[in-house]
């Protein structure tokens, strides 16, 4: 009989210790800085690069771990520092995990380490998908990839918004519509190369939350890039529109399988800030004294402490089972990906919301971190798939039917 172990094992220890002290003593104490400042924590990158936590080598052994808990276990430990520098730091992986999902092997050893550059010079790289008109709903995708057979061309045209990481990015990985007629069908994933013309940054946005991560709007305005920078190449691509026109059925949507893939560490990084929260409100509730007695030892105190620990913990297992069954190529029969990442975004939310009730006044001023928590904690039930999306994806994978 095969072994059964719910614990990690030394070097999976080892590595969880080196990103959360990275996080203890480097990020969370810049964290209420940078939100403040709203702006890309270029020096935390830096530093991140400088150690080895921000590079190609490191997110390629948690992304390609056989075990899939590595990437779970990075992302919390970094987002339990403070997510919106997390975000600074794992943009690049949205735009890598856009690489990785649709590109050839030789198209990732050449443009993933293109993604982050080196610690003497930083690069960043961004996954654009979301148009103005085209959120939730990817197939409606009016960014048009029109080939130019003559230069062996592709030509992008149109304006994709909320991007992490958008027009300060040096790579930007961009899914447009190769035929719209066929939705979904018809697209396909391109690189834009450091400093293709045509490319440039719309409104950089003012956000609730993550605010140390960059969010604008990216225009293309006819930017040329070079047939090599089509993911899985032409004759994939031809194939596959090929496959959609006779109406055979589909193996893969290239922006909603990137979605999957990375659902996990979204929700991972869910669980960091609910974590956080959760253990700042516990010490603080033992400490806090009221009517001559801890508040913790008030059973609406400890209770609500009780179901934010087991909240927390739920969460990870979802996101830790999602992450084995992705790495092991298991079937997400009944969308387990999304329900780790819906369950996480929505906990992660409640216990902040709550470590602020235990708190009281102090929860809800600057000078404690539990309200930019919250604030920052409410994106995960939004972006990579809203909660409502999420509920979709399980409900059809449970009914095998086509619910609206
Ligand atoms: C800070 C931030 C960073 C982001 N980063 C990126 C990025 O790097 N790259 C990228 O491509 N995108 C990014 N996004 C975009 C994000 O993924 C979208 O905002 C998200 O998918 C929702 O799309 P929408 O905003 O258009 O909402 P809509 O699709 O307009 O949805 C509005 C509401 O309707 C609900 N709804 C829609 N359809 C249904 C349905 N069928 N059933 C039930 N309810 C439904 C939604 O759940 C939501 O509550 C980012 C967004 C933000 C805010």
């Amino acid at each position: 009989m095969g072994e059964f172990s719910m614990e990690l094992n030394e070097d999976q220890l080892q590595l969880q210790k080196w990103v959360h002290d990275f996080s203890e003593n480097v990020i969370r104490p810049a964290a209420s800085e940078w939100d403040e400042r709203e702006e890309t924590p270029w020096p935390i990158i830096q530093e991140a690069a400088k150690v080895g936590i921000y590079s190609f080598d490191f997110v390629a052994q948690c992304f390609f771990d056989p075990t899939g808990i590595l990437m779970p276990i990075m992302n919390e430990e970094l987002a339990w520092g403070d997510a919106g520098i997390t975000l600074s730091l794992l943009g690049t992986t949205l735009g890598l995990a856009g690489i990785a999902a649709n590109g050839t092997p030789q198209q990732m050893l050449e443009w993933g380490p293109q993604c982050f550059g080196t610690p003497e010079k930083i690069q960043l790289a961004a996954f654009c998908v979301s148009e103005p008109d085209a959120g939730s709903d990817v197939s409606s995708l009016r960014t048009r990839a029109v080939y130019d057979e003559a230069k062996d061309e592709w030509v992008l045209n149109g304006t994709k918004t909320w991007i992490t990481n958008g027009g300060i990015a040096d790579v930007h990985v961009v899914v447009a519509s190769v035929d719209p007629e066929l939705k979904s069908r018809g697209q396909a994933s391109f690189i834009v190369p450091p400093g293709t013309k045509g490319l440039s940054q719309g409104q950089k946005f003012k956000k609730m939350g993550i605010r140390a991560s960059h969010t604008a709007e990216v225009v293309l305005d006819d930017v040329r890039v070079p047939g090599s920078c089509l993911l899985g190449g032409k004759e994939k691509l031809d194939e596959k529109l090929a496959r959609a026109r006779e109406g055979k059925k589909s193996s893969s949507q290239a922006a909603m399988r990137t979605f999957e893939a990375s659902r996990p560490s979204v929700g991972a990084q869910a669980v960091g800030i609910a974590r956080a929260a959760y253990e700042y409100a516990l010490d603080y509730a033992k400490e806090r004294e009221a009517f001559g007695k801890k508040i913790i030892q008030n059973q609406g105190i400890a209770f609500k402490l009780a179901d934010m620990k087991t909240r927390v913990d739920a969460s990870r297992l979802l996101v830790w089972r999602a992450a084995w069954m992705g790495a092991t190529q298991k079937d997400f029969t009944a969308g387990e990906g999304s329900m780790s990442k819906l369950f996480a975004g929505e906990t992660a939310v409640k216990v902040t919301e709550e470590a602020i009730q235990i708190m009281g006044g102090y929860g809800y001023i600057r000078e404690h971190p539990v309200e930019r928590w919250h604030r920052d904690s409410k994106i995960y039930t939004i972006f990579e798939g809203t909660s409502e999306i999420q509920r979709l994806i399980i409900a059809r994978a449970i009914s095998g039917l086509y619910i609206a």
